[in-house]
C-alpha cells in the first residue's frame, strides 16, 4: 500500500529541484482541481523498471550565510532521516566537495539510512571532470549525473532501487486502525497524542520492514486498537520559518500515505486558515477517510451560537469535503475524546463499506427517474448500470453510452443520492465512467 520514500537533500543551487523534476517527469502529483493544495512540487511519483517510489524534495533553503546554511542543512537532513527509506544527497561537481557537504554526509551516514551520492552537473558525456574524484573522499560511491541533460539519472535510480531491494511493505493488521493526526504547527497535535497516551493502554509497536525512524504510538481502549502514525516527527519542530509549512506538509503527506483515517486538526482560537485547507486537500487527494477536529475548545468563550457558527465556517472553507464530520475537542482537558474515537471507528467502517450491485442499481434507477440524465446535441446520457469496484475509498464504476455526456454536475447529483441512501460519512467516494455500446 505505501510506497518507499526517497528524499533529496543538498546545499542550495546544487540542482535538487532540477533533479527532482527530471526524475518525476511531467506528471503532477497533485490533482489540479483539488482546492487549496499547494502547487509547490515537493513530492512526486518515480517509476523505474516497474518499481515505484515517492520522491520528496526537502529543499527550499535560503542562502543567507554559511552558518545558516549548515543549520538548515541539518534540519533538512533530519527530515530526510525521519521520513525516507533512501536518501539522495546531491552535490555540485563545479564547487567540488565543500565542508558543508562533508558535514551533512557524515550526519546521514551516522543515521545508518541508505544513502546515494549524486555528483550533479557532470554535463559532458564520457569521463567525468577531474573534480569528480574529490568525492571519493566520502565513504560512499559517487554517481556522476547531469540533471539538466538527464545522463547518469538511470545509474542513480538503479542505485536507489538497489538500496530498496529489502524494502517490504508494512503488513497492515486489519484489527488496528491507523490514524494520522494532521494540521499546521501549534494546533495541538502532540498535545492530543500525549493526552491519549496518558489515558489509554499503550502497546509497544515494533514495525517490521520499514527503515523509517518514525515512531508510531499504538494504544488500546474500549473503542479498539489504534496506531497513531509518526508521532516523533510531530514533536520535532522546524526553527526556520520559511521551512515550517513545507515540513508540515511533507510530514502530513507521509503520515497520510500510511493511514486509514486522517484527523484534520484545527485551532478554535485562531479559526480556519488557508494552510488548514491545504493540509485537508492532501487527505482528499489521497482518498482517505477524514474527521475534522476543532481543538482548544476549552480555550474560547462560548455561547449558544459559537458551535453552529464554527460549523458554518467549516462548511464554507471545507466545502470540498462536506462529508467529513466535525468534532469539537480539547486535547488539554480531554473533552469529547470519546466522541473522536467513535468517529474514527465509524469513518473507518464507512470507507470500507461494500454495497451490493442490486442495491446500487435501485438507487440509480430512482435517481435517474427523478432527474433525467443530461442531453447534449440531441443525445441523452444512458447509464446502463453501476457496481462497486473497491473500498478505501469506496469506488464505483458506471457503464454508460457516452462518457462525455456524464457531466460533473450529474456525477455530483448521483454522489449526493448515494450519500442519502447509504452512510458514507467521513469518506470520499470515487466514480469511474466507462463507455459500453
Ligand atoms: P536547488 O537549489 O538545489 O534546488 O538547485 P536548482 O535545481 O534550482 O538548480 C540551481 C541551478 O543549477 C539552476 O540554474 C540549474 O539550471 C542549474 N543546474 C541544475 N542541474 C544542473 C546540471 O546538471 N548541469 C548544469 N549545467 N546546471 C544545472
Ligand atoms: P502541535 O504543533 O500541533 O503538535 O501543537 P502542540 O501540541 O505543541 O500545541 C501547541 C500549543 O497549544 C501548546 O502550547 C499547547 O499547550 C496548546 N494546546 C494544545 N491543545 C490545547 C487545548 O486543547 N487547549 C488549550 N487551551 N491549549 C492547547
Amino acid at each position: 500500500m505505501s510506497k518507499p520514500v526517497v528524499a533529496i537533500v543538498g546545499r542550495p543551487n546544487v540542482g535538487k529541484s532540477t533533479l527532482f523534476n527530471k526524475l518525476v517527469g511531467e506528471r503532477i502529483s497533485i490533482v489540479d482541481d483539488t482546492p487549496g493544495v499547494t502547487r509547490d512540487r515537493i513530492y512526486g511519483d518515480v517509476d523505474w523498471n516497474g518499481r515505484a517510489a515517492l520522491l520528496i524534495d526537502t529543499g527550499g533553503i535560503e542562502p543567507f550565510s554559511d552558518d545558516v546554511i549548515l543549520s538548515q542543512m541539518r534540519e533538512q537532513a533530519q527530515l530526510a532521516i525521519d521520513t525516507a527509506d533512501v536518501i539522495i544527497m546531491v552535490t555540485d561537481v563545479r564547487s567540488g566537495l565543500v565542508a558543508t557537504d562533508e558535514e551533512v554526509a557524515h550526519m546521514l551516514i551516522r543515521s545508518n539510512k541508505p544513502l546515494v551520492l549524486c555528483v550533479n552537473k557532470c554535463d559532458s558525456i564520457g569521463d567525468p571532470p577531474p573534480e569528480f574524484y574529490e568525492f571519493y573522499k566520502l565513504p560512499i560511491e559517487p554517481i556522476a549525473v547531469s540533471s539538466v541533460h538527464g545522463h547518469g539519472t538511470g545509474d542513480l535510480l538503479d542505485a536507489v532501487f538497489r538500496e530498496l531491494e529489502s524494502y517490504t511493505e508494512e503488513e497492515a493488521d486489519p484489527e488496528v486502525i491507523s490514524v494520522a493526526v494532521i494540521g499546521r504547527p501549534n494546533v495541538g497535535k502532540s498535545s492530543l497524542i500525549n493526552k491519549i497516551t496518558g489515558e489509554n493502554r499503550c502497546i509497544v509497536s515494533d514495525i517490521a520492514g520499514t527503515t523509517r525512524d518514525s515512531i508510531d504510538t499504538m494504544i488500546e481502549n474500549k473503542h479498539g486498537t489504534f496506531n497513531f502514525i509518526d508521532t516523533a516527527g510531530m514533536r520535532r519542530k522546524s526553527k526556520v520559518t520559511d521551512q515550517i509549512e513545507r515540513y508540515s506538509i511533507l510530514r502530513a503527506k507521509m503520515a497520510i500515505e500510511r493511514c486509514d483515517v486522517c484527523v484534520i486538526m484545527l485551532d478554535a482560537e485562531t479559526g480556519i486558515t488557508e494552510q488548514d485547507t491545504k493540509v485537508a486537500g492532501l487527505a482528499l487527494e489521497a482518498g482517505k477517510a477524514c474527521i475534522i477536529a476543532v481543538n482548544k475548545w476549552d480555550a474560547i468563550d462560548k455561547d449558544n451560537s459559537t458551535m453552529p457558527n464554527f460549523r458554518k465556517d467549516i462548511e464554507r472553507d471545507f466545502a470540498f469535503m462536506s462529508y467529513a464530520p466535525a468534532v469539537f475537542i480539547s486535547a488539554k482537558t480531554g473533552q469529547r475524546l470519546d466522541n473522536l474515537f467513535e468517529n474514527i471507528v465509524h469513518v473507518t467502517n464507512t470507507s470500507a463499506m461494500r454495497i451490493t450491485t442490486g442495491l446500487l442499481n435501485d438507487v440509480l434507477a430512482t435517481a435517474t427517474a427523478r432527474v433525467q440524465p443530461p442531453t447534449d446535441k440531441g443525445r441523452r446520457l444512458k447509464i446502463f448500470y453501476m457496481t462497486q469496484v473497491s473500498v478505501k475509498p469506496p469506488t464505483f464504476i458506471f457503464f454508460c453510452n457516452d462518457a462525455e455526456l456524464f457531466h460533473f454536475s450529474y456525477q455530483r447529483y448521483l454522489e449526493n443520492r448515494l450519500r442519502e441512501a447509504f452512510d458514507f460519512s467521513g469518506t470520499p467516494i470515487r466514480f469511474i465512467i466507462r463507455e459500453r455500446n
